[in-house]
Parts: structure tokens; sequence; C-alpha cells
């Protein structure tokens, strides 16, 4: 194993720089180049056309959706929209690749020259720039059987897939990302994370990480401080999970640290990440543009998008992630960490629909952020599968309002309305849980408490107003917890 310098000292050290590339699948209905499905899963070598597979006399023609999802993310990356723009060949073999090239876009990108603000753990923003985003087409997909960790080197045999070959990508390669220092593990996932959010937001994919939607080629490079130029680079392909990539970059850093202060040089090469040993490995040294032999794809005219669809689009964009949340945060008045941890848990969508429907926004993240995680945590569901709904939440929270329900109640009545009841007003009515307000139950209750603790009732009349916490309690007991306590309190001085 890679011997590796204490993260500390790589930081004192080094500077690094970071370039991501990142892989999205765009969510069409059909492929990038022909009308074959475009969807997960399915038995394999069932959803190709002739294209996908490179059929002779087959040819491509442009996805439109493809493209304008393409436009969108350029746009919603403050890219500039190229007014025309042209695809290229990409030529190697692989067995995933039919064709033995892949179309993609090499000198013109459909997007360029943007970037995109990250917010970081402590609300801190970085801003990463980007270099381009260009379409191309996904290859299958190949399972290499017998060898070690299904690669194909030691397998007795591989099988191809090619039900994702000509599924339609777009790449978003960052320009190096500098000055990120001791973070540049949290910059590198917190971009990713970025990406992953804008996707959804702008409706271009679903961007499931565990899907495999979303996919990040890292490079990592060393050099000796801010001014010095930019050290070997070593790109590690695929990684697909945020907190894989924030150890990806952490793990590259303290490898090539302990490389070059050995006074040894890095190797530029792909590296392959592997989740159980959280270490990178040597993959190809890595094959320079020329290799490729790019050149512009004969079979397809360049695309020109229109000024007016570009504008149209731009108006089209939603309000983006990281926006949504400084307003939402400031409408709500939730702290930067109360933000953060709203975010992470998936249950901003959640609390907004409940302030919508008339909940406050403390009663919101209060509801989603205590029980209602709690509840998904032990039923190991997600958030929005948890059997309670932001109309429910609201009323809920207006019950409270009301002063029907005290928070203890309030409990009881969610209880009701998780294990199916109904919504809150009715457990609240089935399970007769609503505050006492009727004077005369409180009224007994009271006198009850007072008659059985003679000697709390003396130090109240001597002006010990603290004893009257030991009459609260049987009050509340004797009520089931649902008398108003102020109201108690009331009645009792009032009776002294
Ligand atoms: P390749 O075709 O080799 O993948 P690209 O230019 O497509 O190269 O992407 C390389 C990525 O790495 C880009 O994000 C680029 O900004 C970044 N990069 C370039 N040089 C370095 C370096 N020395 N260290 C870290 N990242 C780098
Ligand atoms: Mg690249």
């Amino acid at each position: 194993m890679a011997k590796l310098m204490a993260y500390d000292e790589v930081v004192k050290r080094y500077d690094p720089v970071l370039g991501l590339e990142v892989h999205v699948e765009l969510g069409t209905e059909t492929k990038m180049f022909d009308a074959a499905q475009n969807a997960a899963g399915g038995e394999p070598n069932t959803r190709l056309q002739p294209v996908s597979v490179g059929l002779p006399g087959s040819l491509p023609v442009a996805n439109m959706k493809a493209v304008e999802y393409a436009i969108k993310i350029g746009l919603a990356l403050n890219c500039t929209i190229a007014k025309s723009c042209r695809f290229a060949r990409k030529n190697y073999f692989y067995p995933d690749l039919a064709k033995a090239y892949q179309i993609s876009q090499f000198d013109e990108p459909i997007a360029a020259d943007g970037y995109l603000d990250v917010e970081l753990e402590d609300g801190e923003t970085f801003r990463v720039l980007i270099e381009r985003a260009h379409m191309e087409e996904d290859a299958g997909k190949n399972t290499h059987v017998g060898g070690a960790e299904g690669r194909i080197h030691g397998a007795d045999y591989s099988l191809v897939d090619y039900n994702r070959a000509g599924v339609p990508l777009v790449e978003i390669v960052t320009r190096p990302i500098e000055g990120a220092g001791e973070r540049a593990p949290e910059v590198a996932a917190a971009y990713v994370r970025a990406l992953r959010d804008i996707f959804v937001a702008i409706g271009v994919s679903e961007a499931r990480m565990e899907r495999g939607n979303v996919r990040a080629d890292v490079n990592v490079s060393l050099r000796e401080g801010a001014d010095a130029p930019f050290g070997t680079r070593t790109e590690t392909k695929n990684v697909n999970s945020f907190r894989a990539i924030e150890r990806t970059v952490r793990y590259e850093m303290r490898r090539q640290a302990q490389v070059l202060a050995s006074g040894e040089t890095v190797t530029q090469e792909t590296r392959h990440w592997h989740e159980d040993t959280s270490t990178t490995s040597s993959g190809r040294v890595k094959s320079d543009a020329d290799d490729y032999r790019y050149f512009p794809e004969p079979d397809l005219v360049p695309v020109a998008p229109s000024r007016e669809w570009v504008e149209q689009l731009r108006e089209s964009l939603p309000e983006l992630p990281i926006a949504r949340r400084r307003r939402l945060r400031e409408e709500y008045g939730y702290s930067t960490e109360e933000m953060r941890d709203v975010v992470n848990a998936g249950a901003l969508d959640l609390i907004e629909a409940s302030v919508v429907a008339g909940a406050t926004p403390a009663a919101a993240r209060k509801w989603w952020m205590g029980e209602l995680s709690r509840y998904a945590k032990e039923n190991e569901c997600a958030l929005i599968d948890v059997p309670a709904t932001p109309a429910q939440v609201a009323e809920l929270s207006g019950l409270v309002d009301e002063g029907k329900l005290n928070d203890k109640l309030a409990r009881q009545v969610l209880e009701g309305v998780l294990a199916g009841e109904g919504d809150p007003r009715s457990v609240m009515d089935k399970r007769g849980l609503e505050i006492v307000r009727d004077d005369s139950v409180l009224e007994a209750a009271v006198d009850e408490a007072m008659a059985a603790h003679p000697d709390v009732v003396e130090k109240l009349r001597a002006g010990k107003m603290k004893a009257i916490g030991a009459l609260i309690g049987p009050i509340m007991k004797a009520t089931r917890g649902q008398a108003d306590a102020a109201a108690a309190r009331e009645m009792i001085i009032s009776k002294l």
C-alpha cells in the first residue's frame, strides 16, 4: 500500500489544485442520436436502435431535448452558449463502444466560460470557474466475470449490455480550481453536490448518485506554493458519491505529497477509487487528446441554437438552489447551521410546503427535523416517504398556535397521524387530546390537588410561590396532560 503523509503536514507543505469533470445523464425520453428508449435497467440489449450499436448504414440525429437540457445546464452555470457548435468523434476501441468512436464535442462545446458559486459547510461561498460544458453519448456497460473487483484484467469472460450506449450526457469541466487549500476535499464534494442540486432543480436529470446518473473524474495535483507552476495531476475516474469524492481528493493529496517529499515524481495517469479500502490505485497512463484523433463528426450538422431560443430557455429557468436557500433562510429566520442541517436532511422542500400550507417556519422545522426525522430514521425511509404530509404538519402547527394543543399533546397527535389515524384535528378529537378549556373540569382538578397537598398550600399562602409546581404536576396528571398550565396557575392563585 502507498505511503501517505499526514494531512496536516500536506497542507503545510503543498498547495492542491483540483479539476473536476462531471458527467450527468440527461433524463430525456430517448437517446442522444436515435429513438431508442432512454431508461435505466431493462433486459440487457433491449433498449437499442441501430445507431446505439453502430450498425452499418445507420445515421445519427441529434436529440433536440438533449440540446435544450445542455443549454439549460450551461445557462445555470453562467456560461456563454455557442452560436454554433459541432460534434466530434473521439476514437478508441472498447467493447462497450460498438462504433469504436464516441460522439462528443471537442473544440466547439455548446457552453463555455461560466462559474458556480458553491456554499461550504460554514456558509462561506467558493467560486468554481467552469471551462466548458459539452454534449456527448454514454457508452454501454461491460461486466467482467471471474476477475478481481470486476476488472477486465484477469477476467474469464466479459458481457456487454448496450442499453446505456447512446444515453445523452453533458460533461462539465472546471478550470483548475486553485486556492481551496486545506478545504480542497470539501470544495470538491460541495461543488458536485451543488451541480447535482442544479440538475434536479432545472429538471434535466434525476441525478441519482447511487445509480451513476452523476459521475465525477477527480483531477488532483500538488505544487510547492500558490505561485508555483502546476504539478503533475492524476485523474481518478468515475467517483460517484460525495463522500468518495471528498476522500479521493484527501487520499491523493496525502499520497502525492509523500511521493514528492521523497524526491520522486507523480506519474500522470488515471486512477481508480476503491470504496472498500478507501484508496486509489493506478489505472492506465493518461492518453493525450491527440491519441483520440478527434475530428468533426461528418454525419451531424452543426448545432446552432437561435438567440431567441436561448433567451427563452434562460427565462424558463427556475430560481436556482443557492439563491432559493438564501432567500428562504432570510424569510424563515434560520441560522446558517439550521439551514445547512435542513438541506442535508432533505427537508427543505417539505418545510417550504408546510409553510405554504400555513405552518410557522419554526414549527415546520421543529417537526420535520425532530419527530419526523426520527421516524424516518427508525423506519429506514426517506423523509419524503414518512406518512405525514406538509398539510398535516401545518394543521398541527395551527392547533398549537390556537392553544388547543401543547407540545406534549401535539406529539401524541402526531403519533396518531403517523399511525394512520387521520389528520391532526380528527386524531385530536378521536383521542380526546384537546387542552381542557372546561373550567369545571379544571376547577375539580385544582380543588383536588389543593386538598391533597395542604402543606404546599401553606407555603403558597406564606408567599413561597415557587412551590406552585408541586400542584401543577398532580393537576396535569388528573387531566391526562390536557390542562392549560397557565390557566391552572391563575385558578390556584385566585383560590388562595
Ligand atoms: P483530460 O482530457 O485529460 O481529462 P481535461 O482538460 O478534459 O483533460 O480535464 C482536466 C481537468 O483537470 C480540468 O478540470 C482541468 O481544469 C484540470 N486540470 C488541468 N491541469 C491540472 C493540474 N495540473 N492539476 C489539477 N487539475 C488540473
Ligand atoms: Mg476529460
